[in-house]
């Protein structure tokens, strides 16, 4: 028999570290988790360490203490995330934390020509062109844990000479179909309860504002190598296909599974082999009809602007995320309205200068300085 995969996990306590998580308890015998991170739910990441024997541990809120009785390698801050990375030995990095403290891992974990478990799509909407680039000299394997892309990979398996065009699909969040109004008088707790996935605040507030497809479609540009004008977007409430592939010559190739990130994560995990299950998938029979509905751009603008986001240099894209951070964090506490978002994105937009970075050092710092603007920008929606 191989030996067992070992895996480092950054951001093991949230809804996609517990997904991939349940995946490797369920195969444990190919998989050994070697080492951990979580921000401060310490007593969840205790549990983890004890379960699967995990030998290191990166805890990244300076303020929590490190897990009791723990005799392996704990690490400690942001800057514990690459340090674990560069000194354990491992196979494959996951990394399902969000925002861009995933950067820096990301880029050391391929440095060292390792596989790379990617679901944090802010890492390549900043930093697209250096992670790619550096994945490509190394020869080391990204695979994508967001559903959509990772859709598409399982279609394209790597291979993306014969795209026409990518179709991302999208649940629509709660509000896809409803008037203005709704979207206006929406409130913190309505906007946390989405229709279909089960999701982190961040992200559950992002697919509201449809800006977590604006990130998806700059993610999805630079992992398969497209030009903005190759993606489409199709609202797919029943969030059953998962995106699909436009060839060439004129085949479409999509991936169906439950709404469920097992599947993702099952894929990525034993890439490029299929594991075989025993338990019941879709049941065609009851899937009724799939609809696809074309999204409103100007209602939506937070699509509209990560297209125009898409199609400029990388402080815009930068900035794009930052400032979107900032507005959802504002939102959830419940400082400014949900139509506010886009707004503040737009004028943080046109604070900032159009240019490319070559150094993670001048990525980090514009990141700052676009957190900055923005959270100066929104006061105005207070
Ligand atoms: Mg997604």
């Amino acid at each position: 028999m191989n030996r067992k995969k070992r895996i480092i996990i950054l951001g093991t306590t949230g809804s996609v570290g517990t997904t991939v998580l349940e995946e490797i308890a369920y195969f444990r015998e190919q998989f050994e988790i070697v080492g951990i991170s979580c921000h401060s739910n310490i007593e969840r990441a205790e549990m983890i360490i004890k379960n699967f024997s995990v030998q290191a541990v990166a805890v990244t809120d300076p303020k929590i203490s490190v897990p009791r009785n723990f005799c392996g390698k704990i690490f400690r801050g942001i800057d514990g995330l690459s340090a674990m990375v560069e000194s354990l030995e491992f196979d494959i990095l996951v990394v399902a934390i969000a925002g861009i403290d995933g950067l820096r891992p990301v880029l050391r974990a391929i440095d060292r020509g390792k596989t790379v478990i990617l679901a944090s799509k802010e890492v390549l909407v900043v930093a697209g062109e250096m992670v790619m680039g550096l994945a490509q000299s190394k020869g080391a394997v990204i695979l994508p844990l967001d559903s959509e892309h990772n859709a598409i990979f399982q279609c394209t398996r790597g291979d993306n000479r014969f795209i026409k065009r990518l179709w991302l699909t999208a649940s629509g969040g709660k509000f896809w179909n409803q008037d203005r109004q709704a979207i206006e008088h929406a409130t913190v707790t309505e906007v946390l309860r989405h229709p279909k996935w089960s999701m982190g605040k961040k992200i559950t507030v992002d697919s509201s504002t449809m800006a977590n497809k604006g990130l998806e479609i700059i993610e999805a540009i630079h992992l398969f190598g497209v030009r903005p004008t190759q993606i489409e977007v199709a609202i797919h409430p029943a969030c059953t296909v998962h995106s699909l592939v436009e060839f060439c010559d004129g085949s479409f190739l999509a991936q169906l599974s439950p709404v469920s990130m097992k599947y993702a994560a099952r894929y990525c995990l034993f890439y490029p082999e299929r594991v075989a299950v025993r338990e019941p998938s879709l049941d065609l029979f009851q899937l009724g009809e799939l609809q696809f509905f074309r999204p409103d751009f100007e209602q939506f603008s937070c699509l509209k602007l990560a297209m125009e986001v898409a199609q400029g240099k990388q402080s815009q894209r930068i900035a794009y995320n930052a400032a979107n951070e900032i507005a959802v964090e504002l939102f959830l506490n419940e400082k400014i309205t949900l139509q506010a978002i886009p707004e503040i994105i737009r004028g943080t937009l046109s604070k900032m200068e159009d240019k490319d970075y070559e150094t993670l050092e001048e990525i980090l710092a514009v990141d700052q300085m676009a957190r900055s603007r923005a959270r100066q920008f929104a006061k105005r929606f207070f």
